[in-house]
Order: C-alpha cells, then sequence, then structure tokens
C-alpha cells in the first residue's frame, strides 16, 4: 500500500517522506526511531548539574523577544517553578510567543543553572503525558516530528498486514516477539522492556534477511562451474621447500584451501585476509603455480602502477625458475609496447600477466585464463565484484587480497559472499615498530632521531592530514609548510618532498619512484600513501595531528615503516590527552587494532572502507549486534542448504532474483 493511501497525508506531505526514501506504508512503520525520550516531571531541585529536565511552569510575564540576525532570536520571560520564580531563556521560539500568555501552564524542557536562576529551555510543550516513553525520528527540513509521528500511527493502524520475515522456526527458537507487535512497540513503547524486545525481532529479521541473500550468492558462486585440475602436488611442495623460510600455520591453511578450490569443479571466490606483512604474496604466488601446472595462465591485478611493478619483481624473482613467463601491463608504456604483450596474451604465450585496471581493457584478450588474482579489494564493493566476476565467457577462479584487518563480522557484511582465509599471525622474524606518542611540544625529539636514522642512511615518512592551511582554520600542520619547516630545521642537506592526492597520478608515481630510489630522504604526504607500496629502506614515519585518524588507519600508515630487517619508529604526534592513541603503542596486530577501533567508531568508514551502499541497514549495527549478526547467518544458512525456505515466498521470490534456483 502506497502512502497517498493513507488518509491525512496530503501531496506535500508525500513528496517530503518521498524525500527520505518513504513510499508505501511499509516503508513508514521501517523509519524507526534513532532514540528515546523518557519523559519524567521533575522538581528543579531534583536536577542534576547539566540534566536535561522537564519541569512545571506557570507564565508570569509577557515574554521579550530579540531578534539577532535572520533565523537566529531568543525570548525571555519569567516563570514560577515549583514556588520559586526563575528567569527562562529559549532560542528560536519566537513564533511561541503569542501562545505564552499570563497564568498559563507549560512543561519546560531545558537545563536551569542556580547559581543564575536561569532556566535555558530547548522545548516547550502545552500539553504532556508524564511517564510516558517518546520516540525520536531523524527529521529533515520541512518534516515535523509531529506529523511523522502522526503518518507512523496512521500506517501502524491500517489495514496493511506487515509481512513477518523471520521465518516460523526462528520465531519459536528465539522466542521473537509477534512483528506487528515488534512495529508498535518500536514506535510507541510504553516500557524499555517492550523496546528491547522490539528491537530483538527487527535486528534479527533484518540481519536474517541480509545474510540470507548474502549467502544465496555465495552458494550460487559456488555451484558455478569452475575449472577441475589435477594439481601436481610434488612440484608444489618442491617449490615449497626451495623457500628461504617457513610458511606460518596460516600461510599453510590458506595454501590449503586455494589449492582445494582450485582442484575442485566449483569455482574459486576466495578472500584472504591479512595483515600487513603477514605473507599474502607467497601464498597467492603458490596458487598462480599450480594454475600455471595444471595448464592456464593468471591475471594478477593491483590497485596502481607502482604495486604492479613491484608485484612484477617479487613475483618474477620467485616464479622464473618454475618456468612461467611473465609480463607486466601498465598505462606507461608505450603503444608499441602495449600491442606487444595484447598479441602475445592472445597467443598464449604469457603464463602470468601483471598489471593495474588496464587488465580488464577491451584490448586484453585473455588465453586459457584460469587464475585472476586481485590486490586491494577493499577498493570494490559485492555489486562491482559481482560485475567483475560475470565478465567475459571464461570463468576463472577468483582469488582477492587484502591487507584490511577486521572483524570477523565486519568482514562478513562486507566480504559474506566470498569464502575466507584468514592470516591472523605474522611471520615472527620481523621486529615490531617501535611506536611513541608525542606532544607538538617535543618535536625537537622527533627530528633528532629523524636525523639519526637519515645518518644511517634511511629514509623517513612524514604524514600530515591536510594539503593547505587555509582549508581549516585552526593550526594544522599542512604538508606545504611541514616541507618549509623540515627544509629548515635540516638547513636544506637533506632531499624533501611533498606527494599529496590532489597531485595528477603521474607526478605521484614519479615522487614514488625517487623515493624508492633513496633520492628522496624525506616524504611528506596526506594518507595517498596508505595503499600498500613497500619502501624497505623506510625506518621512521611521523604522523602529525594523529588524533585525527582512526585507529585503523594509523595501522594502515604504519605498516609502511618496519618493511626490513632495521628497528623501525612510528611517532605519533598530538597535543590531545589521547587514551585512544596508547593502544597504538601497545599492539602491532591489525586484527588487535581494527577490533579496537570497531568499539570506539563503530561502523562507520572503518579503514576508510567506502560502503557504496552495500550494507545499510536501518536498525542493526553491526559494530552492537555482531552477535546476533553471526547466527542469523547460520541460520539463514541452515535454512537456504536445507532447503527450508521452500513454500516461503518471499524467500523463494530472493533466490529466483538472484538466479539461484535453477
Ligand atoms: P603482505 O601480506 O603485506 O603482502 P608479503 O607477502 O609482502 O606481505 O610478505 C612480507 C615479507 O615477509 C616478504 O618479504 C616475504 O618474503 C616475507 N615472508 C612471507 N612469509 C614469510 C614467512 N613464513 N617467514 C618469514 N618471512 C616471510
Ligand atoms: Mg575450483
Amino acid at each position: 500500500m502506497n502512502i497517498e493511501q493513507l488518509k491525512g497525508i496530503g501531496p506535500k506531505n508525500q513528496i517530503i517522506l518521498n524525500k527520505i526514501g518513504i513510499y508505501t506504508v511499509a516503508d513508514l512503520v521501517n523509519y524507526y526511531p534513532y532514540k528515546y525520550l523518557f519523559i519524567c516531571i521533575k522538581k528543579l531541585n531534583e536536577a542534576l548539574v547539566d540534566e536535561t529536565i522537564y519541569v512545571k511552569a506557570k507564565v508570569l510575564t509577557i515574554p521579550k523577544v530579540y531578534y539577532i540576525r535572520k533565523n537566529f532570536n531568543y525570548m525571555v520571560f519569567s516563570c514560577s517553578i515549583d514556588e520559586e520564580i526563575v528567569n527562562v531563556k529559549i532560542y528560536n521560539r519566537a513564533f511561541m510567543k503569542n501562545n505564552l500568555v499570563m497564568g498559563k501552564i507549560i512543561i519546560l524542557v531545558g537545563k536551569y543553572d542556580k547559581l543564575k536562576n536561569i532556566f535555558t529551555a530547548s522545548d516547550i510543550r502545552f500539553n504532556i503525558t508524564n511517564n510516558k516513553i517518546e520516540a525520536k525520528y531523524h527529521l529533515i527540513a520541512g518534516l515535523k516530528e509531529n506529523f511523522l509521528v502522526k503518518a507512523i500511527d496512521l500506517a501502524l493502524n491500517c489495514s496493511e498486514k506487515f509481512i513477518d520475515y523471520v521465518p516460523n522456526e526462528y520465531n519459536e527458537k528465539y522466542n521473537l516477539i509477534n512483528k506487528e507487535v515488534a512495529l508498535k512497540n518500536i514506535h510507541q513503547p510504553k516500557t524499555y522492556e517492550e523496546i528491547k524486545k522490539a528491537k530483538i525481532k527487527l535486528i534479527y529479521e533484518e540481519l536474517f534477511n541480509y545474510t540470507f541473500k548474502i549467502n544465496a550468492l555465495k552458494l550460487k558462486n559456488k555451484k558455478a562451474l569452475g575449472i577441475k585440475r589435477n594439481i601436481d602436488e610434488d612440484k608444489i611442495n618442491a617449490f615449497l621447500s626451495e623457500l628461504p623460510f617457513k610458511l606460518t600455520i596460516d600461510q599453510q591453511k590458506a595454501i590449503q584451501e586455494i589449492l582445494k578450490d582450485l582442484s575442485d569443479s566449483s569455482r574459486m571466490n576466495r578472500l584472504v585476509l591479512g595483515d600487513v606483512g603477514s605473507g599474502k604474496t607467497i601464498v597467492a604466488i603458490v596458487g598462480i603455480l599450480a594454475n600455471y601446472l595444471s595448464g592456464y595462465s593468471s591475471a594478477f591485478m593491483a590497485p596502481t602502477e607502482i604495486l604492479a611493478k613491484q608485484h612484477y619483481e617479487t613475483l618474477n624473482n620467485y616464479l622464473e625458475n618454475a618456468g612461467l613467463n611473465i609480463a607486466l601491463l601498465t598505462g606507461h608504456m608505450t603503444l608499441k609496447e602495449k600491442n606487444n604483450i595484447y598479441k602475445a596474451i592472445k597467443n598464449g604465450d604469457i603464463d602470468l600477466v601483471i598489471g593495474t585496471h588496464a587488465l580488464i581493457n577491451d584490448n586484453v584478450q585473455f588465453n586459457n585464463l584460469g587464475l585472476v588474482i586481485i590486490d586491494e579489494q577493499h577498493l570494490f564493493g559485492v555489486k562491482q565484484r559481482n560485475a567483475l566476476q560475470e565478465k567475459g565467457d571464461i570463468k576463472p577462479d577468483v582469488l582477492y587480497l587484502s591487507a584490511t584487518p577486521i572483524p570477523r563480522s565486519y568482514a562478513l557484511c562486507l566480504y559474506g559472499d566470498l569464502d575466507l582465509s584468514m592470516i591472523k599471525t605474522k611471520p615472527n622474524k620481523r621486529k615490531e615498530v617501535i611506536t611513541i606518542i608525542k606532544s607538538e611540544k617535543e618535536i625537537k625529539d622527533c627530528l633528532y632521531k629523524m636525523l639519526e636514522e637519515i645518518k644511517l642512511g634511511h629514509q623517513v615518512f612524514v604524514v600530515s592530514p591536510l594539503i593547505n592551511e587555509d582549508e581549516e582554520k585552526n593550526e594544522l600542520n599542512s604538508v606545504v609548510k611541514l616541507k618549509e619547516k623540515l627544509q629548515l630545521a635540516f638547513s636544506k642537506q637533506v632531499s624533501v618532498e611533498i606527494i599529496h592526492g590532489k597531485m595528477k597520478q603521474k607526478e605521484k608515481d614519479s615522487i614514488m619512484q625517487k623515493f624508492l630510489n633513496k633520492e628522496i630522504k624525506i616524504l611528506i604526504s596526506t594518507t595517498v600513501i596508505e595503499v600498500g607500496i613497500d619502501i624497505p629502506n623506510a625506518t621512521m614515519m611521523i604522523i602529525f595531528n594523529a588524533e585525527r585518524f582512526g585507529l585503523a588507519a594509523l595501522h594502515q600508515l604504519r605498516g609502511r615503516v618496519g618493511r626490513n630487517d632495521f628497528q623501525s619508529y612510528c611517532y605519533l604526534i598530538s597535543n590531545y590527552d589521547n587514551k585512544r592513541l596508547k593502544v597504538m603503542e601497545e599492539s602491532n596486530d591489525g586484527f588487535y587494532i581494527s577490533e579496537k577501533d570497531f568499539e570506539q567508531r563503530g561502523q562507520g568508514d572503518l579503514f576508510g572502507v567506502k560502503q557504496s551502499g552495500d550494507i545499510i541497514f536501518k536498525i542493526a549495527n553491526i559494530n552492537t549486534d555482531s552477535k546476533i549478526l553471526l547466527q542469523a547467518s547460520k541460520d539463514s544458512l541452515d535454512y537456504l542448504e536445507n532447503h527450508k525456505y521452500k513454500n516461503n515466498k518471499y524467500y523463494e521470490e530472493i533466490l529466483e532474483e538472484i538466479n539461484f534456483l535453477d
């Protein structure tokens, strides 16, 4: 049923509701409150310092209105509250003046300053039910709270039956309340207990519904026929025994999972999730080797040119002796070079091509492509991933690599359609990066340390959050200013350069190349260096205004140093007494840090992961509801795998939509 069928919602209001995505009666009841107020009228002397309270007042004087500027006014008048005469001040309520006649009884909402005897009100109410819970909704310009509350009430009481998306067996299993009751109670609760039960029901429902789809996608991918291979395990083992190190348990496990995927007839869709330096590359290399040994070619897609080049060198080192013919394909190449490579790929002369997204250019015609590896896939969302997989008639196995350690529940939401191999432990050979928090006053310590490292022939990353000072009025250390300061400090003997997001890709690449060649000693940047480039000679990082970064982002940044056997350092500069940053001093473990970041900041922009519209939950919060999420996912998988969805029209339709049913 559409909202225009509700009596009492005119065309004007319909347009406003449409603006917040409400078209149907169901949309309306699914517009949940973001918080609740408990209305309880108090006595003035019961108010705690700074507490917002409701008090009953009698107007004693006619309000005086002061207009300060457009859309900004305040009003003062006096009232008697609990037998005391109190001055009341309220902003932007001039329109209420005529209602505030002398002797009128009103309810004031606000804070009382006892010393000054001023009650600063945030709202004035004329009739109010005491001891009542009030739902609060996000509003937009033109959408009045009173209207919204009324519209939701109309929707709740209309003839529409709201479908319960939770299958009965789970309703029974968890004692979930009836859907209609849940909707009524989420909007019009009488007790906190009612809110709690309604929330559990609706959150479970939302997450069951979501994970059902994700699980169906995953199973569908699993059912998709891929390449069935016979893998020469002896040759793989021989290769592994030649490695200069022993694989960690997690690496071994990931390799086994990949080899199994490659050998069975279903198509691989696997994500290897491991912190920076956890050794994902070798895992991918074994996959490439197995693919090659069974007669297929591979493509490796990196997010930037420099990274593609670095991977090219690394993979050449490992795979040359195994007989693979490896090519690099980047935008920088001349047309002639590119054409040669296109030809070679088409003819099947190339066993492995490494490149940027230039690889998905139409000119590239793969020959016998069996495996695609995509590095740093957090740049893609679920939808793009699926588009990528549908490209072309060949259906190669796909392996994603991500250096974004995230909690399992979050991974389930972002990457639930993929199989997951987690590399949690790092090779223990590495020295941990020593992290130190300093205030700007102590910057000298930092500069001494910098000089020391540079004298040892090492290089330094300096990170600052902004490009120009005037981007924000307060005193942030912009990269431009920092360069001047550092050049002054080191009397121009040390080469200092800047790199930032507003530069052209070519400029950035050229500066990174110079840094890699050690022509630049100190590189000042905004966060563009976040993506995984390897500068083994960089042993120090200084991050200014560290409090402005999330922990996960700091960890990603810090991962740029400590990529060799030297001791590395990370200085976090912050003038704030920041408990949050202490986590960075304590730990180098990305999974631990992301867990902390998650707790503190919620599901927002963890690691700057763009959610690209993929997960927007109406009521669930991945952070606080992760237990329900995991359970709902388990349940929906069971529901799907054991064909319990049969005769449930809603879920059958979903499956038809994603082409799940044959
Ligand atoms: P990332 O997971 O960030 O891609 P890499 O694959 O680049 O990490 O590995 C980081 C470094 O650790 C590389 O120099 C690699 O040779 C080394 N490495 C990988 N696995 C091990 C291991 N099991 N023991 C010791 N060193 C390893
Ligand atoms: Mg397979």
